[in-house]
C-alpha cells in the first residue's frame, strides 16, 4: 500500500487514500516519486474544465526514480532517474510523422488508464496517464523520459509541464528572437516559465502582466523586466514601454476571454499572440474583421509548448545545468502530499506560483 491524493468526483477536494498498486506488466515501469508539482491542469480537471475519467490520482509533473522495470521495457532500467511524461507520443501517427509529437493521435488514450486499487477494491485512474500524486506510481515506459543521475529530481520535477511548455512556447511555438519585446499575461508556473524562456532567448523587454500585485517580485525574479497590474490600463502601457508600437509577443496563459482579446490587442502590427492557457468553451473572444486585417497580427495556439521531448528535454537539461533555466524559482510553496488538496485551493484563489510536493 502507499499513499496518494485521490479526486473521486468533479469539484470535490482530493482526499489522502491508501492505495494498491500491483506489479508492472509488460511494458509498464514502477516507479517512487521524488517531487510532484501541482499545476493549473490539475486544478482543471478536479473542477471540471477539463474530463477526466474517476476516481483518479491526479499529478502530471514529476519526477522519480525506478524501482522495478517490466517484461520488455528497454528505455529505463531500475534504479534510473527518470521524469514523468504525460504527453506520449505514438512515433508512428501522422502528426508524429510530421514534426508534431505534441499533436500524437494516440496521447489522449493514454489518459483513459487504470493503474491502482483503492482499499476497498475500486479502480483507479491514473490522472493524465501518470498519477504523480501519489508515493509511487505505474506507467508505460512510453510516459519516462531518463535523467541524468547528478540532476536534483526536486527541480526536475518542474520541467515535466510548467517548463517544457513555457520555454518550449518560447522557443518551438512563438520562435522569440533576441532583442524582441515579450508580454506575458498570467504568472502561475507555466507563465513564469515563459519569463524565463523568454530570458533565456535574449528578449530585451520582457513585460509580466498579473492580476495579483504580489506577484511582482516572482515574475521579476523570474526574468521579467516590467511588471504590471491587469486592468491597470494594460495595452496603453505596455505600448508605452515599446516605444509606441506593443510587444512583438503575447503569451496568454490564463486561459480566459479577456486576457486572449487583451493579449492581442496588446502586440504590434505584425505581432503574435501565443495562447498557452487552457480556456472553457462557455466564453468567446471577438474580433471584428476590419481589425483582422489592419494589424495583420497572428493568434496562435500552443499545445505542451509544441515539445518534441525527445529533442527539447537534453537542451533543457544543459540549461538547467548552466543555471540558465532555474526551475526552482518557480517554486512558491514547498509541501507534502497532505497539502495537496489546499494547494488545489489556494490555486483557484490565484494564489502563489508552484507548489511543489516532496515525497
Ligand atoms: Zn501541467
Ligand atoms: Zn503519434
Amino acid at each position: 500500500m502507499i499513499r496518494a491524493a485521490v479526486l473521486k468526483s468533479v469539484g470535490s477536494p482530493l482526499t489522502i487514500e491508501d492505495i494498491h498498486l500491483p506489479p508492472p506488466s509488460a511494458g509498464e515501469v514502477h516507479v517512487r516519486l521524488a517531487a510532484a508539482g501541482v499545476c493549473h491542469s490539475d486544478l482543471s480537471l478536479a473542477n471540471g474544465t477539463l474530463v477526466q475519467a474517476l476516481p483518479a490520482v491526479l499529478g502530471h509533473e514529476g519526477a522519480g526514480t525506478v524501482i522495478e522495470v517490466g517484461p520488455g521495457v528497454t528505455n529505463v532500467r531500475s534504479g534510473e532517474p527518470v521524469l514523468l511524461n504525460w504527453s506520449p507520443s505514438c512515433g508512428g501517427c501522422w502528426f508524429c510523422m510530421h514534426g508534431e509529437p505534441y499533436l500524437c493521435e494516440q496521447t489522449a488514450s493514454a489518459w483513459q488508464r487504470r493503474y491502482a486499487r483503492l482499499a476497498d477494491g475500486t479502480e483507479l485512474y491514473a490522472g493524465l496517464g501518470t498519477a504523480a500524486f501519489g508515493e509511487e506510481t505505474i506507467v508505460p515506459s512510453s510516459a519516462l523520459v531518463s535523467l541524468p543521475t547528478n540532476i536534483n529530481l526536486e527541480s526536475a520535477a518542474l520541467l515535466g509541464c510548467a517548463m517544457l511548455t513555457g520555454v518550449g512556447a518560447v522557443i518551438n511555438s512563438a520562435a522569440v528572437q533576441p532583442g524582441e519585446s515579450v508580454v506575458v499575461f498570467g504568472t502561475g508556473g507555466v507563465g513564469l516559465s515563459v519569463l524565463q524562456g523568454a530570458r533565456l532567448v535574449g528578449a530585451e523587454v520582457v513585460i509580466g502582466v498579473d492580476i495579483t500585485a504580489e506577484k511582482e517580485g516572482l515574475a521579476r525574479t523570474n526574468g521579467a523586466t516590467d511588471f504590471i497590474l491587469a486592468g491597470d490600463q494594460v495595452a496603453r502601457r505596455i505600448r508605452e514601454r515599446t516605444a509606441g508600437r506593443g510587444a512583438d509577443h503575447a503569451f496568454e496563459c490564463v486561459g480566459s476571454a479577456t486576457t486572449i482579446r487583451q493579449a492581442w490587442s496588446s502586440t504590434r502590427r505584425g505581432g503574435r499572440t501565443t495562447v498557452v492557457g487552457i480556456g472553457t468553451k462557455d466564453e468567446k473572444v471577438e474580433f471584428h474583421p476590419q481589425e483582422i486585417f489592419y494589424f495583420g497580427r497572428t493568434l496562435c495556439g500552443c499545445v505542451f509548448g509544441s515539445t518534441d521531448i525527445a529533442r527539447d528535454l537534453p537542451r533543457l537539461l544543459e540549461h538547467v545545468q548552466s543555471g540558465r533555466i532555474r526551475p526552482e524559482d518557480l517554486v512558491t510553496n514547498h509541501i507534502k502530499l497532505e497539502d495537496a488538496p489546499e494547494a488545489l485551493a489556494q490555486m483557484s484563489a490565484r494564489k502563489g506560483a508552484r507548489s511543489l510536493i516532496i515525497y
